[in-house]
C-alpha cells in the first residue's frame, strides 16, 4: 500500500497530459462560461468620451455660483451640438456627453430651475461628476486575460469594450458511461441481483458545465460489449467510465482499454474512497476509469476528472479549490490514505463549520447526497480534533 501513488502525484500526471483545446472565435452572446484563449483588448476607450455621472446641468465650474441660461440638452445618445461658452448651462443626463467647454456637472438636486434659466447657489470643482474618457480602460488595454472564464462581468466587460466575439478554447467533448452487468435504468423492473444505474447520470450532471456530454447506456461486463462502447467513447476528448477497474474477475475495463491502445498513466491512488481509479491516454483522449461505488466515483470526479476538463477548457487554475473550515467533531486519520469525508457545511459567524454526515461508506450515495462538502483528512496518525481547521471542497 505504501507504494500507491499520492493524490498530488496523480493530479500532476493528469495536468501534464491535459493540454488546453484549440481556440475558436465565439460570439459574445454565447461566450458565457467559456475560457478566453488569448488576452482580449479593448477596441475603444471606456468611457469613449467625457460622460456625465449624474442627471443635472453641465457647467463651467468657474462660472458658479450663478444663474445661467440653459442653452440646450445633452441626453444619452444625443450630444449637445451647440456652442458652450462662458455663462452657459446644458441639461444633461447620466451617461450623456459632457459638452466641449463644460468642465463639471451639477446634480439636479442642487439647482432651482426657472423655465430656460437655472439657479445654482453653490460652487463646484472642475471635474465634478464628469467621468473622463478612458477612466475605466484605455483603447488597446487588456479587458479579459487569457485562461480566465467568461463570467457575467467579463462578458459585459468584453461587450462594453466593443468585442463582438472572443477567442475561446473549444468546449471539451466528454463521453460518459457506466459498466456493470447488474445495472438497470431507473424505472425498469429489478430482477434479483440488479441495481439501478446511478453513476453515469451523476457524472454527466457533474461535468455538463462547460463540456458537451455524450452519454451511452451502461455496458455489461463482457469484453465484446466493453470494446464497442469504449471504442466509441475514445472518439471524445475525455472518456469517463465507472466500474470494472478494481481487482475482481469481472473488472475488465483496464484490460480492454489496453487492447484498444490506451496507455495507462496510473492505476490506484492512496485516497479513500476512490483507490482503484485509473487514468490513461490514447492519442489526445484522456481516459478515466472511476470505481463503481457511487461515492468513490463522485470523489474521483471532483479530484481528477473535473480538473482535467478544466485544463482542456483552458483554465489557468484547474486544480480543486479548497476552502478553510472548522470540524464540528473529531475525525480519525487513515495512516496510508488521504480521506475525503462527506460533510454538511454551515456558516457560524466568520467561520464555516463542517459536520460529517453519518454513513461514510462508499456505497452510501443517498446519505452522501445530503453533503455539500468534501473534507480533506490528510493521511497520518491519530485524529483531527473537534474544532480543528481543515480544508474542504464544495460539492
Ligand atoms: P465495481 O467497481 O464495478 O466493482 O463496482 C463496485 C460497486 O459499485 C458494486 O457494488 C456495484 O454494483 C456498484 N456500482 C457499479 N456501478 C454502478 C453504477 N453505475 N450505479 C450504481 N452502483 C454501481
Ligand atoms: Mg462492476
Amino acid at each position: 500500500m505504501a507504494s500507491l501513488l499520492t493524490l498530488e502525484e496523480a493530479q500532476a500526471r493528469i495536468l501534464a497530459a491535459a493540454r488546453p483545446l484549440p481556440a475558436e472565435l465565439v460570439e459574445i452572446a454565447v461566450a458565457a462560461g467559456r475560457v478566453a484563449a488569448e488576452d482580449v483588448r479593448a477596441q475603444v476607450a471606456l468611457p469613449p468620451f467625457a460622460s456625465s455621472a449624474m442627471d443635472g446641468f453641465a457647467v463651467r465650474a468657474a462660472d458658479l455660483p450663478a444663474e445661467l441660461e440653459i442653452a440646450g440638452e445633452s441626453s444619452a445618445g444625443s450630444p449637445y451640438a451647440g456652442r458652450f461658452g462662458p455663462g452657459t448651462a446644458v441639461t444633461i443626463s447620466t451617461g450623456a456627453v459632457v459638452p466641449n467647454g463644460a468642465d463639471a456637472v451639477v446634480p439636479v438636486e442642487y439647482v432651482v430651475r426657472n423655465d430656460n434659466r437655472v439657479e445654482i447657489p453653490q460652487g463646484t470643482e472642475v471635474g465634478a461628476n464628469v467621468r473622463p474618457p478612458g477612466s475605466d480602460v484605455a483603447a488597446g488595454e487588456v479587458v479579459v486575460t487569457s485562461g480566465v472564464p467568461l463570467t457575467p462581468a467579463r462578458v459585459a466587460a468584453a461587450a462594453a469594450a466593443g468585442l463582438a466575439a472572443v477567442p475561446c478554447h473549444r468546449r471539451p467533448r466528454v463521453a460518459v458511461f457506466a459498466t456493470g452487468s447488474e445495472l438497470v435504468a431507473p424505472g425498469d423492473p429489478l430482477r434479483p441481483g440488479e441495481i439501478y444505474e446511478a453513476n453515469g447520470l451523476m457524472l454527466a450532471a457533474a461535468l455538463a458545465a462547460g463540456a458537451d456530454i455524450v452519454s451511452e447506456p451502461p455496458a455489461a461486463d463482457d469484453e465484446a460489449t466493453l470494446r464497442d462502447a469504449l471504442e466509441r467513447g475514445l472518439a471524445a476528448d475525455v472518456l469517463v467510465t465507472s466500474g470494472g477497474v478494481s481487482v475482481g474477475e469481472h473488472d475488465l475495463v483496464r484490460s480492454v482499454e489496453r487492447e484498444l491502445g490506451v496507455e495507462e498513466r496510473f492505476w490506484r491512488v492512496s485516497i479513500k474512497p476512490g483507490k482503484p481509479v485509473s487514468f490513461g491516454m490514447r492519442g489526445d483522449t484522456l481516459v478515466f476509469g472511476l470505481p463503481g461505488n457511487p461515492v468513490s466515483a463522485l470523489v474521483c470526479c471532483e479530484l481528477f476528472v473535473k480538473p482535467a476538463v478544466r485544463a482542456l477548457q483552458g483554465l489557468a487554475d484547474p486544480l480543486p479549490r479548497y476552502e478553510p473550515g472548522r470540524l464540528s467533531a473529531k475525525l480519525r486519520r487513515n495512516t496510508e490514505r488521504d480521506e475525503f469525508v462527506r460533510a454538511r457545511s454551515r456558516v457560524d459567524g466568520e467561520a464555516v463549520v463542517l459536520e460529517p454526515i453519518v454513513g461514510q461508506e462508499s456505497h452510501m450515495i443517498v446519505r452522501s447526497s445530503a453533503a455539500d462538502a468534501l473534507v480533506h483528512v490528510p493521511r497520518g496518525n491519530g485524529e483531527l480534533a473537534a474544532g480543528s481547521t481543515v480544508r474542504w471542497l464544495r460539492l
